[in-house]
């Protein structure tokens, strides 16, 4: 039997194989993209990767953007709404970055070729996957939010919604000068949804990508729809005013003359249902597959964690595989096991995050955080580390308890 297959070569896809090609494990990874079709294609998120994720890199062999160029040192809250707003910094530890996934993946699936891993183009069907697990040791769907991911059920305890509760708007820009020290800017406007300003760094080199996270039903909803085709200048227009009108923290950062979309190609709007699925599945033919990635989970984008989770959970996997392949239902088991915690806990909060109204906990530990830079810079921190944030978070119990031993009753 040849090795590991892997359906996807996202980052969930990618970061197992190349795991596995550190252990010397025979993969191969089918794609229904090569890398000259995902370098030239629409774009495909705003992702950024927190230290944890950049530390598997090193790890891995792949950090090729380690200069400080790329880096970005924490967030800067805008919290909109009240008689007057919240503004206040966190920091990590240690900085996040934010590289364009046309650039990221195509070098990651270049790094896996040149250890030997192969790679196949071709689209796999569903009905295709009971053929590859007889072909392969271990399957692993890492096909993202497509069809595939239907192959796993999806959990209703941990999926609460039905709709996307964003509809998104999010683009690359000239023209905004960056925060100081730099870093994502996160504004929240009361009952309209967020904007996420982003150091990115893509093919037209250091550059800004706002993502609008609008609450279905609000007045930025039409930013999901709008046509930057049939009317580039009125998009950025509407941009710019929605921008005004509703994050003023970035506005006041725009340079309006040199205000544009970097290309046609650098946009992408609409939303994602969160959907947390089952972790493996039997096939007809007796032999099991994992779900990785968003094929496992998917959570809106606000917090930035989808792409994290997913290094996380492919090197929980990756490690399952080498320690133990016996690739049963006992084995489906344990890796369910051990990236639980994570796992649930990035779709925990994620839909706690989205959720609308904010709880009274959840503002709680906000107002806490504009008054104490210990306790912002903890939840900043806690973007690479979902579990210990949802620790914090999960309860008003748990709220007030953190809370008070920050000293703040
Ligand atoms: C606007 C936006 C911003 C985001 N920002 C962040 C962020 O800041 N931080 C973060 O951590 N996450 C972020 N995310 C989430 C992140 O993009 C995803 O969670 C992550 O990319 C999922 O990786 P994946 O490898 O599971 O799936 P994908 O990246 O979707 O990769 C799946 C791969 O499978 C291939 N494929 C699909 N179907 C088939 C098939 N049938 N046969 C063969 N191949 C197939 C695809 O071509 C692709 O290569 C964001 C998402 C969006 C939309």
């Amino acid at each position: 039997m040849a090795g590991i297959g892997i359906v996807g070569a996202g980052i969930a896809g990618l970061h197992l194989g190349l795991l596995l090609r550190r252990h010397d494990v025979p993969v191969t990874i089918y794609s229904d993209r090569d890398a000259e079709q995902i370098g030239s294609g629409r774009m495909l998120n705003s992702v950024a990767h927190h230290h944890a994720t950049i530390e598997r890199e090193q790890a891995l062999g792949v950090d090729h953007w380690p200069d400080e160029e790329y880096h970005y040192f924490g967030h800067h809250h805008y919290l909109g709404g009240g008689p007057q707003p919240l503004v206040f910094p966190g920091f990590f530890t240690a900085p996040s970055r934010a590289i364009d996934y046309r650039i990221y993946l195509p070098a990651l699936l270049a790094d896996f070729v040149s250890r030997g891993g192969e790679f196949e183009v071709r689209p796999v069907q569903a009905a295709d996957v009971s053929t590859l697990s007889e072909r392969h040791e271990l399957v692993v769907i890492a096909s993202g939010r497509g069809n595939m991911s239907a192959i796993f059920p999806r959990r209703a305890d941990k999926s609460p919604y039905d709709t996307p509760q964003r509809k998104l708007c999010v683009g690359l820009y000239e023209g905004v000068a960056p925060s100081d020290p730099r870093g994502v800017t996160m504004s929240v406007a009361a009952g309209q949804g967020e904007l996420l300003e982003i150091p990115i760094y893509s093919s037209a080199g250091h550059v800004t990508a706002l993502l609008f996270e609008n609450v279905p039903g609000g007045e930025l909803e039409m930013l999901a729809e709008i046509s930057y085709d049939d009317d580039p200048v009125g998009f950025e227009k509407t941009i710019l005013d929605m921008t005004r009108k509703y994050h003023p923290a970035t506005f006041e950062r725009i340079d309006p003359a040199a205000f544009h979309l970097t290309g046609p190609l650098d946009l992408l709007q609409g939303g994602v249902l969160p959907s947390v699925r089952e972790d493996y599945a039997r096939l007809p033919n007796g032999r099991y597959v994992v779900a990785l990635g968003d094929a496992h989970v998917v959570v809106d984008p606000v917090i930035g964690q989808g792409a994290n989770c997913a290094s996380y959970s492919a090197w929980e996997l990756g490690h399952a595989i080498v320690e133990d392949p016996a690739f049963d239902e006992r084995f489906c088991q344990k890796v369910a096991d051990r990236r639980r915690n994570r796992v649930h806990a990035t779709a925990d909060w994620t839909n706690l995050m989205i959720s609308a109204p904010p709880p009274p906990h959840l503002l709680r530990m906000f107002g806490a955080m504009a008054q104490n830079q210990a306790v912002a810079d903890e939840f900043t921190e806690n973007f690479s580390y979902p579990d210990r944030q949802w620790d914090h978070l999960a309860t008003a119990d748990r709220v007030a308890s953190y809370l008070a031993r920050h000293g703040m009753a």
